[in-house]
């Protein structure tokens, strides 16, 4: 059977770089990019593979069943990778209900679409991207295992936690084969400014203030975007069905010295006064709730697939920063709203 594969959440950040990579590396597969184009999805992001023989975008939200259903149909889709998401903590501790929705629910629509639109269960899988932020946060030491329990700290965490919950039931109640992998934080091309990473690129940019919460003192692992889709590459193809994978870098760090490093970086490439842009940190309020520091246990991946990362974090940094600074139009757009007026203009939704 000819893949087709419908991979959610294609036009945002990491999604972008799954459907590019799936696109122009499996030339015959059929790639559905489903996306409902939220503010954090452009497709601006995918504009390499915009005209290629085996690549379709269909602007429809996960919440609409129906178009689902059509979706599925049109396409005979055989597999899923399911990104489509709220993903920023922030906007989860205002607007709980928005990732209720979405994480939730969205999810449940696309796995019983998958549930009845699919004969054979065995020919089929449901692959479903998920966090480390549903193991809670960890003190100093130790890692996140496949293993360690559930315990949801955030909005953003609980709803991601209960979307995983009803992937795993599906497979056990209905016996449909799926697969899940929790990642840690990634970084990269494309990521909505927003975020730690890119927000301080483009405020060091422009001599705005480098917002830290608390002390700077929670710590995260970080991946470079590129080697997290290599990872649900090899999962998608070379994963057991039932089972979880962490992926993860080994590689942990204080927002504090994350943003250290940036202003340092930065003042190199933009020939400033060493010391310039650290005057720009500015410590606030610390989030509510805020975890201090999530660290995954990459090994069952690297020693049962062979993945490993391939960039080491200041290379991935250095990289990172040239992307944004070569591309000041798409940060412009995207911080001002225009791409999300453009494509709204110009596909409407099922
Ligand atoms: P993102 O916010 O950049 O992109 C999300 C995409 O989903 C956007 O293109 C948006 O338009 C689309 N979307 C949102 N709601 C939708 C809906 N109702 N219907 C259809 N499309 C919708 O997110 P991201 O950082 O690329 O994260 C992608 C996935 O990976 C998420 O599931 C997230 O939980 C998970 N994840 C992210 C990270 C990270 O560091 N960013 C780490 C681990 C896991």
């Amino acid at each position: 059977m000819k893949k087709s594969i419908l991979i959610t959440g294609g036009a945002g950040f990491i999604g972008s770089h799954v459907v590019k990579l799936f696109v122009e590396k499996y030339p015959e597969y059929r790639i559905v990019n489903l996306d409902c184009l939220t503010y954090a999805g452009n497709l601006e992001n995918l504009k390499e593979i915009e005209g290629a023989d085996n690549y379709h975008f269909e602007k429809v939200n996960i919440l609409d069943e129906a178009s689902l259903v059509e979706v599925f149909e049109k396409h005979s889709i055989t597999d899923v990778i399911h990104l489509a998401a709220e993903s920023h903590v922030d906007r989860s501790i205002t607007d709980p209900l928005a990732f209720v929705k979405t994480n939730i629910i969205g999810t449940v629509n696309l796995l019983n679409t998958a549930k009845s639109f699919w004969r054979n269960y065995e020919d089929h899988l449901f692959y479903h991207i998920s966090t480390d932020e549903v193991y809670g946060s960890l003190d100093e030491g130790g890692f996140f295992l496949e293993t360690t329990p559930y315990d949801p700290q955030s909005p953003y965490s609980a709803s991601k936690a209960s979307s995983d919950h009803f992937v795993r039931a599906y497979a056990n109640t209905y016996k449909m084969r799926t697969v899940i992998t929790n990642c840690s934080n990634n970084y990269g091309p494309n990521q909505f400014p927003e975020k730690l990473i890119p927000l301080c690129i483009h405020n060091i940019k422009n001599n705005k203030p480098l917002p830290v919460y608390g002390k700077g003192e929670n710590i995260r692992d970080w991946l470079y975007v590129v080697d997290h889709a290599r990872a649900i590459d090899l999962v998608f193809h070379e994963g057991k069905k039932g089972e979880t994978y962490n992926i993860g870098g080994f590689n942990e760090w204080k927002n504090i010295d994350i943003v250290r490093l940036l202003c340092k970086k930065m003042d190199e490439k933009l020939g400033r006064e060493p010391g310039t842009s650290e005057k720009l940190i500015t410590f606030v309020k610390d989030r509510a709730g805020h975890d201090l520091r999530y660290a995954i246990d990459a090994t069952k991946i690297q020693k049962e697939l062979g993945w490993e990362p391939s960039l080491q974090f200041e290379e991935g940094i250095s990289k990172t920063i040239d992307w944004y600074l070569e591309n000041e139009e798409w940060l412009k757009n995207v911080t001002s709203g225009a791409y999300q007026q453009y494509y709204s203009e110009h596909y409407h939704n099922r």
